[in-house]
């Protein structure tokens, strides 16, 4: 069925994305907001708005009676859950559904497989993707702790079933210290998540973390669009991210995306998905699928030139993938950097009043933000208030024009991580391609403001 009104139940710049899409695909939109964001862009442009709470997100952009009502009185006819919030809540999800509205994204029970690491790892397994070697389980004692981890070797990662955003995770280096931070790991993931189950995995030294962007029709088909290289991260968040990945060949592009389209297409998997791995040593490694959209998915937009809200739409609406995989080319390199309200080396947020901004321009160079001079960056949210995705026909020539777009890239009024991206790309290692997801942090430590 034909959307006609697509409700937007998030804020910021994936707010804005998604109406985008909408209005080159002939919908309206409807935007739902808190009381501290009336003034957003997003708010501005769509078709209609209703304020759903107060600033606390879970009184607002986590109220679903609220998001539900507001796509009642405006009679929308479809949800879009964006990242973050209730876009992994496969509850929402079956309410949305269940009150005759589409929902923008996969089915609940594949959002609540994917939802549990244990269970999505072994549905991972179960469709034949490489996993890091680990627990089969949740562990239950320090007795079968110590059997996998004899097994599986030292170090050895402690992970919360319910961890999130990198939180919940002790890498334990020997013997002697499995009891004292299992029990740790567990009780943090407790406090944390109220949930003290946790499992075990292989750490891996110094891998890559590179993920495969798929689309599933619900019905047994599925594509690949390749990877994403998301290793230039900070305590687990991804701070620069790229495409393709400089250290993938062609052949294993195909081969694991070919891999991962399979088990999409296996499981029926339905929507925009993406499949996380470890890379190390030429190894893959599943560790996680996201059932949404990513922060990131404009790099491979740039390389595609495939539209992916767009994409999500159409599944959404019953029209199936608008390509088949032998038509996807991908050409070309894209790059996004993450722009943060934070003091660049601090990291400390930096809220506050936009009192100049000007955006980079030219061929290729696309900004996805909300930001406007006069708006004020409301302190009850993420700190991410933009993103800068450079395009090139090479990696050099995508790295030239990134520089050239940080130069031009003017916010006045709050402290941003635009001068860190600056310093970034012109490290050799950088240049080279030839880093880790640990190489960020070393990097912060060697080089102080
Ligand atoms: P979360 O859901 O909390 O984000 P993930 O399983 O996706 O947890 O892991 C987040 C990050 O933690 C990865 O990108 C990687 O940097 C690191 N990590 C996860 N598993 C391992 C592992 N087995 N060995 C080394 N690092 C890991």
């Amino acid at each position: 069925m034909p959307i006609s009104k697509l409700l937007i139940a998030n804020r910021g710049e994936i707010a804005l994305r998604i109406h985008r899409a909408c209005h080159e695909m002939g919908i309206k939109t409807v935007a739902v907001h808190s009381t501290a964001d009336t003034d957003a862009m997003h708010v501005r442009l769509a078709d209609e708005a209703v304020c759903i709470g107060p600033p606390s997100a879970k009184d607002s952009y986590l109220n679903i009676a609220n998001i539900i009502s507001a796509a009642e009185i405006t009679h929308a006819d479809a949800v879009h859950p964006g990242y973050g919030f209730l876009s992994e809540n496969a509850q929402f999800a079956e309410i949305v559904e269940s009150h005759n509205l589409i929902w923008v994204g996969p089915k609940p029970e594949h959002i609540r497989i994917m939802g549990d690491k244990v269970e999505a790892k072994r549905t991972a397994a179960r469709l034949g993707l490489p996993l890091v070697p680990g627990s089969p389980g949740p562990i239950a004692n320090f007795a079968e702790a110590k059997a996998v981890a004899d097994e599986i070797g030292y170090p050895v990662l402690i992970k919360a079933v319910s961890g999130g955003g990198g939180r919940g995770m002790k890498v334990v280096e020997s013997e002697d210290l499995l009891e004292s931070l299992m029990q740790q790991a567990s009780s943090e993931a407790n406090a944390a998540f109220g949930d003290p189950t946790v499992y075990m995995e292989k750490y891996l030294g110094d891998p890559r973390h590179i993920e495969f962007q798929v689309f599933g029709d619900g019905e047994g088909q599925a594509i690949h669009l390749g990877e994403r290289d998301c290793s230039i991260q900070r305590r687990h968040q991804k701070v620069i991210e790229e495409a393709p990945s400089p250290v993938i060949s062609v052949e294993q592009r195909a081969h694991m995306g070919g891999v991962v389209a399979k088990a999409m297409a296996d499981m029926g998997y339905r929507g925009a998905g993406t499949i996380e791995f470890l890379y190390e040593d030429g190894e893959f490694y599943f560790i996680e699928m996201n059932t949404r959209l990513q922060v990131e998915h404009p790099v491979t937009e740039m390389i595609s030139g495939i539209d992916l809200v767009r994409e999500q739409i159409r599944i959404a609406q019953g029209d199936g993938l608008s390509c088949t995989q032998d038509q996807i080319v991908l050409h070309g390199h894209a790059i996004e950097c993450r722009i943060n309200a934070e003091d660049p080396r601090t990291f400390a947020p930096s809220p506050g009043l936009v009192k100049n901004y000007v955006a980079p321009g030219g061929m290729h160079v696309r900004v996805d933000s909300g930001l406007y001079a006069g708006y004020r960056v409301p302190p009850y949210y993420d700190s991410m208030i933009g993103k800068l995705i450079v395009y090139g026909s090479t990696r050099e020539r995508c790295i030239m024009r990134l520089k050239r777009a940080l130069e031009e890239f003017v916010v006045e009024g709050m402290k941003t991580t635009i001068p860190l991206h600056r310093e970034i790309i012109r490290d050799e290692a950088f240049l080279s391609g030839d880093y880790t997801i640990k190489w960020l942090e070393r990097w912060l430590d060697e080089n102080p403001a």
